[in-house]
């Protein structure tokens, strides 16, 4: 008997839920554990206090000497709180988080101790982190990087330690992170969505990026996900013949949520409450033991770091539930993976949600405004959202017939369609009086009523609008969802400060009124921007046809997909904007494509490993019963005993036949793997993990796979599909 397996299995059956304390009202803990505007009002002077809320609300320079005050205070709160460490925390481009804690403990004079954190350390420091990527930025030999404190996403405390959002950024100034071009992209669609925002309310004096991420992921059992090595090594499994029942019955999503479940569910959200992580939502997905969280939407970058922290905190609690998390995109093929959903808008200081359509023809113009210029900007830089939802886990789920394709387009629905296509049909030039009344009343007026029974969303789309908010449905789960956002703030920024240009250039040079020229210049992007919107099914095979008709990019892998990033027309947008450098954009390119190269390798190394090491050998022991048991059908009766052994020698030729097969595969992935590993340049190393590695995955599989279903179950080794899906 397979001892790993069945003794994972029988810890499985034996546990009992965890049982969890939660408080009576979420309110009463929510922030708790945060340094909020709460808590600094109680630990700050006011001077301080109004510094970080400059800093928070105008992006101004906090001074040192006030530093050295805000320290004090948040020590003083963090102590309170039973914390005895601070850490500087940061999102390296390992896209985790990284904290590296030192104690407030400091020694003094005379064998004495005290507690200290002073100003320097709150605003900056200097890990020693020349173990993190840097796409040659930044070797050991040059200056060294350090970490800054953003003021903008306030700083929690996590276990015992004082935990200090910060960017990551070599000395030279390049960013070494994923929040240092966040911050630089939401600076720059605050000022291109506020000049525009101003066409319609001029007390407009910020706008804020919005983002509410929906996190889906799995939860299996940890002794059984410890039981298989490629759940354990690659965050999915490589291997795995379908279990006879799957999802086809669609009994798991929305359905009744397990009680281990439900109380791990539970004890995550009480820490969420604690750490200010606004989640909300909670329910079954598709998949068995699979489920999603929400929470209430924030400010993009405070909603990228609680995300980030999330699932810190979702690994954290799943151990004390005796669970481990799958934020892998596809651990189990053939039934759905697990997507980030991130819903996103723009919100304006004076409240107003630029995305909602509002109660006056005005402020539906301005809604028409910033819809139609978002659409516009999705069609110039649909490859650049492609990039940055891409990576090696992501592939296996993007144009996998349940997620988006991997072509990006824009799905707003019936109702807005009609609307597009009447603005389309606007007057070149001055408007008539009367060709604006007609537009109020009938077309712009009527926007609010026809969204509220807009019920057609359309699931296989990658980017939606659904009523106030624009849903990119193709981030992976494990991604962080700097990159995506940083893309959609820097495009639509763009596209924004270009209509910008033409609004303006309409009323001076043609002297149009504002409102004409608005309608002039929205009719032409709506024009222009026409082969990125698609209504119908994402799924099909048309689609793809259509797609390629209409000359929209279906970059199905990574290494291909990646290639954007580094093009002219990328390297221009984010240099002009200032978000980043091609130095920066280039290294970034350096590490992503190696590390899909490494992520190819690792998952070849344990596939290897699993197929020789796990597979064959029973395979063999199985076959070896065979061969006695026909032996001894032949010892009984002589020359008729192929009337009984027929079948067993069968199986005994299909079993040495698939051997064969994985031990060709096996050999025939090394050669290729050596001979990527020669390749100097890393994207043609990636190229050559992903067209030549890579296939060798699934052929090998296929035959683990069909002797899964020959060989006795009592000594296959592997946890199979239906105890990982369905012992919970
Ligand atoms: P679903 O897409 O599953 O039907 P909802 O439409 O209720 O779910 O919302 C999903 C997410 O969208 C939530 O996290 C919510 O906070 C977020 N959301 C709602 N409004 C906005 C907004 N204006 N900006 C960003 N996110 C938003
Ligand atoms: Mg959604």
């Amino acid at each position: 008997m397979s001892t790993l397996r069945f003794r994972a299995l029988k810890e499985t059956f034996n546990r009992k839920p965890i049982a969890v304390t939660e408080p009576e009202r979420r309110s009463s803990i929510f922030g708790a554990n945060v340094f909020n505007e709460h808590a600094m009002r109680q630990y700050l002077t006011k001077d301080s206090y109004k510094s970080v809320m400059d800093a928070i609300e105008n992006g101004s320079k906090i001074e040192r000497a006030v530093a050295d005050h805000i320290s004090t205070g948040m020590k003083e709160w963090a102590i309170s709180k039973g914390a005895t460490h601070y850490t500087h925390w940061f999102q390296p481009l390992t896209g985790a988080t990284a904290e590296k804690h030192d104690a407030f403990f400091e020694t003094v004079e005379n064998g004495q101790a005290i507690e200290k954190f002073g100003g320097g350390q709150l605003v900056q420091q200097e890990p020693d982190a020349s173990s993190f990527p840097n796409g040659g930025i930044r070797n050991t030999f040059e200056a060294r990087g350090y970490t800054a404190w953003d003021p903008t996403s306030p700083a929690f405390i996590y276990g015992t330690t004082l935990c200090i959002p910060t960017i990551f950024v070599a000395y030279t100034g390049e960013a070494l992170d994923n929040k240092t071009p966040l911050l630089r992209s939401l600076q720059t669609v605050d000022k291109a969505a506020t000049a525009v925002a101003k066409y319609f309310d001029k007390n407009v004096t910020k706008v804020n990026a919005t983002l509410g991420w929906e996190q889906e992921y799995f939860l299996i059992d940890k002794a059984l996900a410890a039981s298989r090595p490629d759940i354990l090594l690659a965050g999915r499994t490589l291997l795995g013949h379908a279990s006879a029942k799957g999802q086809q019955l669609d009994d798991h999503y929305f359905g009744s949520i397990p009680t281990r479940v439900l109380n791990y569910m539970r004890d995550l959200e009480t820490e969420c409450m604690l750490l200010g992580v606004p989640v909300k939502t909670r329910h079954n997905e598709v998949a068995p033991n699979q489920f999603e969280l929400a929470p209430i939407f924030e400010e993009a970058n405070l909603a990228v770091d609680h995300n980030s922290l999330l699932m810190d905190v979702m690994d954290k609690v799943a151990d004390r539930h005796n669970f481990m998390v799958l934020f892998h995109e596809k651990p189990f093929a053939g039934i759905n993976g697990s997507g980030k959903h991130n819903n996103w808008s723009l919100a304006t200081n004076t409240g107003t949600n630029l995305l909602s359509p509002g109660s006056t023809p005005m402020k539906n113009l301005q809604f028409l405004t910033f819809f139609i210029n978002t659409i516009k900007a999705v069609h110039d830089y649909e490859e650049l959202i492609r990039a940055a939802i891409a990576s090696a886990s992501n592939d296996h789920r993007l144009g996998a017939n349940e997620a988006p394709p991997a072509i990006i387009s824009v799905f707003i629905g019936s109702q807005l369609t009609e609307v597009l296509d009447e603005l389309e049909k606007v007057t070149n030039g001055k408007l008539s009086p009367q060709e604006k009344t007609e537009l109020k009343l009938n077309v712009v007026g009527k926007i609010p009523e026809i969204l509220l029974d807009n019920t057609d969303r359309n699931r296989t789309s990658p980017f939606a609008f659904t009523g106030n908010k624009f849903e990119l449905r193709a981030v992976g789960s494990m991604a962080n969802c700097a990159m995506p956002m940083t893309v959609l703030n820097a495009i639509v920024a763009q596209q924004l400060i270009e209509f910008k240009e033409s609004v303006d250039g309409l009323i001076k040079d043609k002297k149009m009124k504002k409102d004409d020229a608005i309608f002039n210049v929205l009719r032409e992007y709506i024009k222009k921007s026409k082969k990125i919107r698609f209504e119908g099914d994402g799924y099909g095979e048309a689609w793809e046809k259509e797609a390629a008709k209409r000359g929209l990019s279906n970059n199905k892998t990574t290494p291909q997909a990646l290639k954007a990033n580094v093009s002219k027309k990328a390297i221009k947008l984010y240099e002009d904007l200032d978000i980043m450098t091609k130095v920066e954009i280039e290294a970034r390119h350096e590490i992503q494509v190696e590390e899909y190269a490494m992520h190819i390798q690792i998952e070849g190394r344990v596939l290897g490993d699993i197929a020789r090491n796990h597979v064959i050998p029973t395979a063999i022991r199985y076959q070896n019963l065979l061969i006695e048991n026909v032996q001894g059908l032949k010892n009984i009766y002589g020359s008729t005993f192929k009337k009984f052994a027929g079948e067993q020698m069968q199986l005994i030729e299909s079993i040495s036949e698939h051997i064969a097969q994985i031990n060709k595969g096996i050999t025939d992935m090394i050669n290729e793997r050596k001979k990527a590993n020669k390749i100097e340049d890393a994207e043609k190393r990636a190229f050559a993990y992903c067209d030549k590695v890579k296939p060798y995955f699934d052929e090998i599989r296929y035959h683990c796979d069909k002797l899964e279903l020959l060989v006795d179950d009592e000594i296959w080794p592997l946890t199979k599909y239906r105890e990982l899906l369905f012992t919970r």
